[in-house]
């Protein structure tokens, strides 16, 4: 077994082309991941995908023989929530583009989901497949107005069981681009949100591993947050400008 990953206590792991694929499991990603529990390891579900809530997510690991539960599930909205409610104060009023992972976690964090034109202290926009021109629209005013504006993630494309689908960073992008204005940014590449993940594992730097498909997101994630990480080419295609510490086709190798 690769050493890195012999040696940790915890391994963060990336959702979407590394252990599932839409709503199917990577072949050999289950059997990996019960290998790692049943070592001992602390698992940790560490996802920029905000279309689904953590309880959600959990209940659609575990149907797929994953070991999971809501509290072992981080996702950026989660993040987002927190960082609104760290940025806002007693301001409430906020303008969500996403499906139920965003809207209930901000929900339950008291923010009040404004639409359209009333007044909004922020704008949060995550991954939502029945967006509109109208939803960017308003989007756009907000920002205008100078309201915060957060992203739960910048990932280009997910991968889904047949192929890729744009993904909420293609979203963001119309936002960033007809403003003028960069979001802040809740998920991963942030190294804040692996320190998330770390206090959830309990573990320290140096015993954490992160694993995942996508360099811009989850490998510069762990280069940030200054913990080991493996590149697993099961998921999205895009290079980014660094060379990962280990690169694997897929994660039997990692056994090896
Ligand atoms: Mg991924």
């Amino acid at each position: 077994m690769y050493e890195a990953l012999y040696r940790s206590k915890a391994v963060l792991f990336d959702l979407d082309g590394t252990l599932i694929r839409g709503e199917e499991a990577i072949p050999g990603a289950v059997s990996f991941v019960r290998q790692l529990a049943e070592m001992d390891k602390r698992i940790v579900y560490l996802t920029n995908n905000a279309t689904r809530t953590r309880e959600t997510m959990a209940l659609m690991l575990g149907r797929q023989g994953f070991p999971a539960s809501p509290e072992t599930v981080l996702t950026s909205s989660v993040a987002a929530a927190a960082i609104l409610q760290h940025q806002l104060g007693s301001s409430k009023k906020v303008y969500a583009i996403g499906e139920e992972g965003l809207t209930s976690p901000l929900l339950a964090a008291g923010f009040e989901l404004v639409k359209n034109e009333e007044h909004a202290d922020a704008v949060v926009v995550g991954l939502h497949r029945q967006v509109t021109y109208a939803h960017f629209e308003h989007a756009v005013r907000h920002v205008l107005r100078n309201a915060y504006f957060l992203a739960t993630n910048r990932d280009r494309v997910i991968p889904l069981e047949n192929g890729f689908a744009p993904g909420a960073g293609a979203l963001v992008a119309l936002i960033a681009y007809a403003t003028g204005v960069e979001p802040m940014l809740a998920g991963k590449p942030s190294a804040a949100f692996v320190d998330q993940a770390l206090a959830i594992a309990g573990v320290e730097r140096k015993e954490a591993i992160l694993i995942g498909d996508n360099l811009e997101t989850d490998i510069l994630a762990a280069k940030n947050a200054g913990i080991h990480s493996v590149l697993v080419e099961s998921g999205v295609p895009f290079a980014g400008n660094f060379v990962p510490e280990i690169k694997v086709h897929n994660l039997k190798e990692l056994l090896q």
